[in-house]
């Protein structure tokens, strides 16, 4: 089955006769496939994602992930968000490590595996192109490299499915464009599967292998599309 499944859902907030933000919302994701969910501000791709990762249940339809119905928050999934928000007690290397202190099933091992995780966490910096900065508070690091921080943070556990909100919104054009780069080839290498949510069509034209366009009021996928051209990884 689908890696995301969405199934005719509406999503209404603030009760009976509160806003109804998306309806007979649709979609299915397959597993390692790069999706991109674009549309106008105000169409409920935030929704959207909040819908996937548990933090709100639709009166209506259905929403699952690896085949299980989502009923509360998910925790085997991967988050980064326009605002990155790290800790600012904390070096980025614990920013990095928090998730697994999060979910009870990691929290046994990393205390008796710390330095299994450190290494891997030293990894996925290297990844994004922040070899030895691991040992740095957030507050030293600049946007981008906190963007790129908080990616290394949503993949710590190894999810199955990353999902993206916006998360190159508030950089600059040139640091956007790399970090692009940096996704395309993290979603390369492992095989996750990721759904981004942006209002940027070129954004969603560089990266994904599926096009999921939404109209506002309320919110819906009106169409989809496989992109086919080749690409610079091809
Ligand atoms: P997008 O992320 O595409 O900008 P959102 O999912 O944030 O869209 O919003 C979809 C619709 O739901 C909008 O009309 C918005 O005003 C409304 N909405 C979003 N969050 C809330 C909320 N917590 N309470 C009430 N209405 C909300
Ligand atoms: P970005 O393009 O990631 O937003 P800046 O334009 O602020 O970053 O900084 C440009 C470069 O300066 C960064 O890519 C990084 O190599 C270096 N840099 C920024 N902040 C620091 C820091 N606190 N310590 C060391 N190098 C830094």
């Amino acid at each position: 089955g689908p890696m995301v499944g969405i199934e005719n859902v509406d999503m209404r907030y603030g009760g009976a006769d509160g806003t109804l933000a998306v309806s007979g919302l649709t979609m299915s994701v397959e597993k390692g496939q790069f999706a991109a969910v674009v549309g106008p501000s105000g169409c409920g791709k935030s929704t959207l994602m909040k819908l996937v990762t548990g933090l709100y249940i639709p009166q209506t339809g259905t929403v699952s992930v690896a085949g299980e119905r989502v009923s509360e928050p998910v925790s085997m999934v991967g988050m980064a968000f326009q605002n990155p928000t790290m800790l600012p007690w904390r070096t980025t290397l614990d920013n990095i490590l928090l998730p697994l202190e999060i979910v009870a099933k990691h929290r046994r091992r990393i205390r008796t595996h710390r330095k299994e995780y450190v290494e891997k966490a030293e990894h996925l910096l290297e990844t994004v192109g922040l070899k030895g900065f691991g040992s740095k508070f957030p507050w030293q690091l600049s946007g981008g490299m906190q963007q790129r921080a908080s990616l290394c943070r949503a993949l710590i556990h190894e999810p199955e499915l990353l999902m993206l909100d916006e998360p190159f919104g508030a950089l600059d054009a040139f640091t956007r464009e790399e970090l692009w780069c940096v996704i395309r080839d993290l979603h390369f290498s492992t095989d996750v599967t990721v759904v981004l949510v942006t209002h940027d069509l070129r954004e969603a034209v560089f990266l994904a292998d599926r096009i999921f366009v939404m109209s506002a009021r309320p919110g819906k996928i009106i169409t989809e599309r496989e992109v086919h051209f080749p690409r610079p990884r091809d």
